[in-house]
């Protein structure tokens, strides 16, 4: 059958008639970034460029890189999520390595930035292997919600892109995804939590908060994740991690 109290396996494990475990839950709450398509793959060839740029303006690789990092993980409160906080993420390093060789921001890199953030905005939006078809399977037994976080229109633009907005009773853009935000949807969308279950790729702002919020939770893990979304699990019996969006056909 199958066990969210066996936290310790990677996979869960179920056997016999699996009809009625199947029924456990009622609503299936999934993130998009990096669960449903490609997301970070993206940033990290835009992160390339720039670093490349200010590399040849003879400033140390890794320095601007840990700026850059510092700028786009700590102060995302300040700048916001998606390609727009990211080009001000780069402003800001670039601002800072400019200021101390007395250089000036001019036409030319304001287009460069620029055309870093239209890189990123107009990522494809390809769903991974198997998504099509796994959404098409837990169509037909749950209520699929898509619970996303960051600018809404480039959200919103992203879901178009990807064809997969028929398989979602809803598309839901979030400013953030704490504990709070899944409180408040489990109020807005009547939720019963117990019935719930969120799928994603990010500990931080999928599985843990939604957990501590009273759901259940499933972990898709991905081998290169974005700094900021790296956190520890909770212990819980209620989460489980996977490793493929088609591996949900077999679990629920
Ligand atoms: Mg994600």
């Amino acid at each position: 059958m199958l066990n969210f109290s066996d936290s310790h396996l990677e996979y869960p494990c179920y056997t016999g008639d699996t009809k009625s475990e199947k029924k456990q839950f009622e609503v299936v709450l999934i993130d998009a970034d990096d669960t449903l398509w490609e997301n970070y793959f993206y940033f990290e060839k835009a992160r390339e460029t720039f670093l490349n740029f200010m590399e040849k303006q003879g400033f140390d690789r890794e320095e601007v890189n840990y700026y850059l990092n510092h700028f786009d993980t700590k102060r995302l409160e300040d700048i916001g999520f998606g390609s727009n906080g990211f080009k001000k993420a780069m402003e800001f390093t670039l601002n800072h390595f400019y200021s101390k060789k007395n250089m000036l921001i001019g036409a030319n890199e304001k287009n460069f930035l620029f055309n870093i953030k239209e890189y990123i905005y107009n990522q494809p939006s390809i769903p991974y292997p198997g998504v099509k078809t796994t959404l098409h399977y837990l169509k037909k037994r749950y209520s699929l919600f898509l619970v996303t976080k960051g600018d809404s229109k480039e959200q919103l633009n992203k879901v178009k892109r990807s064809g997969l907005a028929s398989y979602f009773r809803e598309t839901i853009v979030l400013n953030d995804k704490k504990e709070e935000h899944y409180r408040k949807l489990i109020v807005s969308l009547k939720l019963n939590p117990e019935k719930t279950v969120m799928v994603g790729n990010s500990p931080k702002s999928d599985i843990n908060p939604a957990v501590k919020a009273g759901m259940y939770g499933i972990l898709i893990k991905r081998e290169k994740q974005w700094a900021y979304e790296e956190e520890e699990l909770i212990k819980s019996d209620k989460i489980i991690t996977i490793h493929s969006f088609k591996e949900l056909a077999r679990i629920l």
